[in-house]
């Protein structure tokens, strides 16, 4: 059996002094593989230089809402250019999504960047990695009345309430991205995935951010998945090898490729 970290920046410079030794330590930790999403235009290079590091790693392609400017319709048509070039290469598209939690002014370019983006994973058959941060509401009312909407797609970071969770299952293969924050005390997330249907749940690190406790507040790695999948465990009521069954299988299904033999 095998852990899978469906979200992990390893490309970003926090791990510059010890990138291959980090992905090592993912190995013997029992990491299988590590979803890597892409984030701006200018993180394309790192992120297709760090995959070629390891075969566990897998990329994926789009434009974060931080990331999203006055001027994101021509980063949003070099970032289409790379996804369209290297369609076979990336599993999914992301990370995209809405984030009001830094910025609110850039909401209308965030949605615009959200529709344009959801296109190319209806026309390619991707999954979309969608970042919702204090915007799970903004993201359903976006996606709710799409026509034709991404068939399948993960909440990466999930946060949200049990009528959400609901209303996330409607949207289709829509998947909900556990990550450190279960680990924190407070954060009412160990409460919340009892309303999770099982076959729904992913996990993922989001590394270097949000290391699950006891690590919490430095830098977050893959290897850490041990720790959120134990913490999901205890939330559950599960022992911790059918929690890594369970989300290895909805990973696989969640990024599967048609027409691809998967080795
Ligand atoms: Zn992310």
């Amino acid at each position: 059996m095998m852990l899978v970290d469906t979200h992990a920046h390893l490309y970003a410079s926090e791990f510059d002094g010890d990138r291959l030794e980090m992905i090592h330590r993912a190995i013997q930790a029992g990491v299988g593989r590590i979803y890597l999403p892409n984030v701006d235009a200018d993180t394309i290079p790192a992120l297709l230089s760090t995959c070629a590091l390891s075969d566990i790693l897998y990329p994926m392609m789009g434009l974060h809402p931080c990331q999203v400017t006055a001027g994101f319709t021509e980063t949003l048509a070099e970032i289409k250019g790379e996804l369209y070039r290297n369609s076979r290469l990336y599993y999914a598209v992301g990370e995209m999504g809405i984030d009001l939690h830094w910025d609110k002014t850039t909401r209308p370019y965030q949605e615009e960047a959200f529709r344009v983006q959801c296109g190319w994973a209806c026309e390619l058959d991707l999954p979309v990695v969608i970042h919702s941060r204090e915007a799970t509401e903004a993201v359903l009312e976006l996606l709710e009345p799409m026509d034709p909407r991404p068939a399948r797609g993960v909440f990466h970071c999930f946060s949200g309430d049990r009528h959400q969770v609901e209303r996330i299952q409607a949207l289709g293969n829509y998947y909900f991205g556990i990550g450190g924050v279960i680990t924190y005390k407070n954060s009412g997330l160990a409460a919340l995935v009892k309303n999770i249907p099982l076959d729904r749940i992913v996990l993922e690190t989001d590394a270097p951010y949000l290391a699950p406790t006891p690590f919490r507040g430095k830098r977050n790695e893959p290897a850490f998945l041990v720790n959120i999948a134990e913490s999901l465990g205890r939330a559950l009521g599960l022992p911790v090898d059918e929690i890594e069954k369970i989300t290895t299988g909805n990973a696989l299904a969640l990024f599967e490729r048609s027409g691809k033999v998967e080795g």
